[in-house]
């Protein structure tokens, strides 16, 4: 019986400290709730983004607009990605630098598949690449290597913005 209770008070203490919980558990720390679905199934959040009042392009407050340059990656790439169970999560690009780095605009999860982006349509396009790598080759190509990822000619930089 004793060592019910503590077992029990050792599982309180955990849930409390959130010892071993996997990065499932809250979305990679950025939770579920969403601003919208596009058509194609992608749960989008932008408020925390918009918050910041340093909102730099009211196109991403668009449910299509991911559809649109979701379906413009895979035509330029000949690449793609699944779109189940994906959230697209904007941050202000201050909030990414502090968590990321000073150079880092956006980060790309793989499990469970989460995008987080400053307020870009670029930094968007440029995620979804690394997602479409990943299922399509099977490396996220996290150097920038591929040839998506080079400017001039790389589709994360010729896609349209809008
Ligand atoms: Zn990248």
């Amino acid at each position: 019986m004793l060592s019910k209770i503590l077992g029990f008070a050792l599982l309180m203490l955990c849930a409390l400290a959130s010892c071993g919980v996997s990065p499932e558990w809250d979305n990679h720390g950025y939770g579920w709730e969403h601003d919208a679905v596009s058509s194609n199934g992608i749960k989008v959040s932008w408020s925390r983004a918009a918050q910041s009042g340093n909102w730099a392009d009211e196109l991403l407050m668009h449910p299509e607009f991911y559809e649109r340059t979701w379906q413009r990656m895979k035509d330029c790439t000949g690449m793609d990605g699944p779109t189940d169970g994906m959230y697209i999560v904007l941050m202000p690009a201050d909030y990414i630098k502090r968590r990321y780095g000073p150079n880092i605009g956006g980060k790309y999860y793989s499990d469970p598949p989460l995008i987080v982006a400053g307020e870009t349509a670029f930094l968007v396009r440029h995620e979804i690449g690394h997602h479409f790598l990943l299922h399509t080759t099977g490396d996220s190509d996290h150097n920038h290597v591929t040839a998506m990822f080079q400017t001039p000619n790389g589709c994360t930089f010729t896609v349209p913005w809008n």
